[in-house]
């Protein structure tokens, strides 16, 4: 369905759009008639989904995007400044999860967390921010977890950058009153999150959850659809959304 106000027709970057809560998350608001430019690194991917959406006559593009690269995120932002003038709403969605016990001393993961999930918003953070300063208007949706809220064993590192990206949206909301800032943190979501990295048993136990008691990723995208859609004078802070049976 399009909108016929384009004053309500806004201008959405999501990141992580290939697969799981961010490729769920580009239909959504490409139905609910925003323009939509998806970004990740396996463009294979973002090209079906464009292609799909665009027959639907859907207004959505896209392009590759690395999180982990400062540059690239800047470039990657401001060809769609160019393009459109302007960046209503960041979706900072793009997320690896490698569990394993700290034990297992899968440093380079750690480090990969803490890249992508943690450097990946704040590069994505600073490749927006100045433009929506500037219009005194803007919206940042960070993709947390539930990992941000409860620690478990296997996911230190992980909920380490989570309860960060929790933090930050706190402050960059406290610092800027004009811009929006929503935290969405998911419980246990059907994705691809469990097939890279870790330790067979620790993601093994993740995905049998997963399996078992999972949302669809559209229950997350339509959160964040919720989000967006409220008058620009609400900012919905945070949103959790769990399975009914997740303790
Ligand atoms: P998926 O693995 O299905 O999706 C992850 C997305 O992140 C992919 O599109 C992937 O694209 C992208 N990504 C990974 N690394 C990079 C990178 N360096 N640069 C750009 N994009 C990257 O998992 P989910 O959909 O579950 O994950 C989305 C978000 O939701 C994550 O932040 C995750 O932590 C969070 N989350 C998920 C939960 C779940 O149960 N599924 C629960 C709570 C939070 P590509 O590989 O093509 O670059």
């Amino acid at each position: 369905m399009n909108m016929d106000s384009s004053s309500s027709r806004k201008i959405v970057v999501v990141t992580g759009a290939s697969s799981g809560i961010g490729e769920a998350t580009a239909r959504h608001l490409a139905a609910a008639g925003h323009h939509v430019v998806l970004g990740a690194r396996r463009t294979d991917r973002l090209a079906v989904v464009v292609k799909e959406l665009r027959e639907a006559s859907l207004s959505v593009e896209f392009a590759e995007l690395d999180v982990t690269d400062r540059q690239g995120v800047s470039r990657f932002a401001q060809t769609v400044l160019e393009g459109h003038g302007r960046i209503d709403v960041l979706v900072n969605n793009a997320g690896v999860m490698p569990l394993a016990p700290l034990s297992a001393l899968h440093v380079d993961e750690w480090d990969q967390m803490i890249d992508v999930n943690l450097r990946g918003v704040l590069h994505g953070i600073a490749a927006v921010l100045p433009s929506m300063l500037e219009r005194s208007s803007g919206h940042i949706v960070n993709i947390a977890s539930t990992a941000a809220l409860r620690v478990d064993p296997t996911a230190s590192v992980y909920c380490a950058t989570k309860y960060a990206v929790r933090a930050l949206s706190e402050g960059l909301r406290q610092e800027n009153g004009d811009i929006r800032v929503t935290v969405v943190c998911p419980g246990f979501t059907r994705s691809e999150l469990t097939e890279q990295g870790g330790t067979a048993e620790a993601q093994g136990a993740a995905r049998a959850a997963t399996e078992q008691i999972g949302l669809p990723a559209s229950a997350i995208a339509q959160a964040v659809g919720y989000a967006i859609a409220q008058p620009s004078d609400v900012d919905v802070n945070e949103i959790v959304v769990r399975p009914t049976v997740q303790r």
